[in-house]
């Protein structure tokens, strides 16, 4: 199947990371998913802790999510007018995320992440977008600069195809540092629009905010008239009932949902401040559309999800999550492998090294070939990691004490794996 698909597809993938690159080995195709479950196209089951990326939180095929959508899709699929599935959503986000008055949906995370910054420039006048080292965005042209060092160092774009234009608008700096927002305000006064932030970060593995980092960026942007956006595609809904804005109550001025708010379909969403949400069109002058934007299968099968995820639903999520970073970092202890299991909520990753993490030059001083070892091991094991060392780990309420006990007993041979591995 990954030949076949290699001739048809660039690298035989529709994202990059599925293709196993960073670890090698071929990728899996998946046929089908049952609570914690995968299986694959030569029939083997794996344990699932990757979650198709957080959006399944309930675990795959939940029965309720699917009647959901076979009683939405049975009325038509498609209509490009309003409906109401798509209000019954936004209701759902404005009444869960206190600091969202408004939202608009879209589909995908990337959508929504482009969109919340044309609002924030168009909304103040301003053309500079702050972002951090190891955030990801999307793949918003303007927010794929990562690349340079030291403070307030201009983007350069990571990708060709994106101009030096595009990304000398972008102002990346290193994560968990607010001496160098406070640089960056100094060094562009007037000019910075908004500062973008993973409202706590899981793209280079996890690495939650240091104590009043996000705080201090409110109040930062606050202080220089620019509009402070927590990106929370991956965090929203997962990692509380009102994502990490549930967990540090630092209110933002626009906030980007995706992932979990879909229930598995591409719906994704930015909202907050009325004010600034009244920017946008036809309320107001900044253009933004989609012909699928809240798509009438998509919108039932995120609200249906939603309105499964209770406060019993998180405990179970945060417990499974719990028991899990202790079995693995006592598998890798035991085998004397040096490791950081690093947690925000229930998401959580395991970086191969034993000093701090908090930003992504340290992230990336891991010992990543002892993952790559751990991994193959997991997945010969019928265990599903993330096919790379800097992405979260997800867990849903479907992991149960059977799915758990399998990931127990395989963590023996892979801690193993990952002491006896060389670079
Ligand atoms: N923002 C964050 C924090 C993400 O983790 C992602 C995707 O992983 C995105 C934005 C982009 O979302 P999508 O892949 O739906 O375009």
């Amino acid at each position: 199947m990954f030949d076949r698909a290699s001739v048809v597809t660039p690298g035989g993938v529709n994202s990059p990371v599925r293709a196993f690159r960073a670890v090698g080995g071929t990728p899996r195709f998946m046929v089908s998913g049952t609570g914690p479950y995968l299986t694959d196209a030569d029939g083997r089951e794996y344990v699932d802790l990757v979650c198709s990326w957080g959006p399944m939180i309930l675990g795959h095929s939940h029965p309720e999510v699917i009647a959901a959508v076979q009683e939405a899709v049975s009325r038509g699929t498609s209509f490009g007018t309003p409906g109401e599935g798509e209000v019954a959503l936004a209701e759902e986000i404005v009444a869960r995320i206190e600091p969202v008055e408004q939202v608009r949906l879209v589909s995908s995370g990337t959508e929504a992440t482009m969109s919340a910054i044309r609002l924030a420039r168009g909304f103040t006048g301003r053309a500079k977008v702050v972002k951090f080292a190891g955030c990801y965005h999307g793949h918003v042209d303007a927010l794929l600069a990562a690349a340079g060092s030291g403070v307030a160092t201009f983007g350069l774009p990571d990708t060709p195809g994106v101009t030096g234009a595009t990304a000398g608008d972008t102002v990346v700096l290193p994560y968990n540092d607010l001496d160098a927002v406070r640089a960056a305000f100094a060094a562009h006064p007037g000019e910075i629009a908004c500062v973008i932030t993973e409202a706590s970060p899981g793209n280079m593995g996890v690495v939650p905010p240091a104590d009043g980092f996000n705080a201090g960026l409110k109040e930062l942007c606050a202080a220089n008239g620019a509009l402070y956006i927590s990106d929370e595609v991956m965090t929203g809904f997962r990692t509380s009932k009102a994502g990490w804005y549930g967990v540090d109550g630092v209110r933002p001025d626009l906030m980007t949902f995706g992932k979990v708010m879909g229930g598995g379909f591409p719906a994704a969403a930015f909202g907050g401040r009325g004010d600034v949400m009244a920017h946008l069109a036809p309320a107001g002058p900044v253009y933004q559309a989609g012909t699928l934007s809240g798509n009438p299968v998509a919108t039932a099968a995120g609200l249906a999800q939603l309105r499964l995820l209770d406060d019993a639903a998180y405990a179970k999520i945060d417990a499974v999550s719990a028991e899990l970073r202790s079995l693995v970092g006592d598998a890798l202890t035991k085998e004397g492998v040096a490791h950081t299991v690093s947690a925000a909520s229930n998401m959580f990753s395991v970086f191969f090294t034993d000093e701090p993490v908090r930003d992504y030059d340290d992230a990336k001083k891991q010992d990543v070939f002892r993952f790559t070892a751990f991994f193959h091991a997991m997945l010969e094991q019928g265990v599903y990691l993330p096919p790379s060392a800097f992405e979260s780990w997800f867990v849903s309420t479907a992991h149960d004490e059977r799915a758990v006990e399998r990931i127990a007993a395989a963590l023996p041979a892979a801690a193993r794996s990952a002491a006896e591995a060389t670079a």
